[in-house]
């Protein structure tokens, strides 16, 4: 991870041929800050300066350039987040009652064995893998206190 997230945003943006304006600086400022992926709708919410639209718009810019990933939860609404490069490995967790995701991350001797096992099952099919993904699907604490 490069020691200022907004250079790497501002390079990645460069070399896809777009520029990094103040709505977009606001933005990843915004993703920074989160602990979990969020909704368009969450997004909105923090950052009320930015219409909806304007929020779609960017993050579209952001995801194709490779500074913000997209991830579809459970309840089918896309969820966003800093691309692992300009944040941290980690997993998910998602809520079946409410689609809520959680960052998770591993302890360091699971990770390295999770990155071994993945290494070994891409060989037997003839893939190079380059990263993984883990989401684990339950129910989050909410929901199953509304469960009763
Ligand atoms: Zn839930
Ligand atoms: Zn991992």
């Amino acid at each position: 991870m490069a020691s200022d997230p907004h250079e790497t945003v501002a390079d990645l943006l460069h070399r896809d041929g777009q520029r990094y304006t103040r709505a977009r600086r606001g933005l990843v400022r915004t993703l920074l800050g989160l602990t979990r992926p969020a909704t368009i709708a969450e997004l909105g919410t923090i950052d009320p300066g930015q219409s909806q639209s304007s929020l779609y718009r960017n993050l579209a810019v952001l995801e194709r350039c490779g500074a913000v990933h997209r991830l579809s939860s459970v309840d089918g609404v896309a969820r966003f987040e800093l691309s692992e490069d300009l944040s941290h490995h980690h997993h998910h967790l998602a809520c079946e009652g409410c689609g809520r995701m959680e960052d998770v991350v591993l302890p360091d001797g699971l990770e390295s064995t999770l990155h071994r096992i993945t290494a070994d099952l891409g060989d037997e099919h003839g893939y190079e893998v380059h990263r993984h993904a883990l989401e684990l699907v339950g129910r989050c604490a909410d929901c199953r206190t509304s469960d009763g």
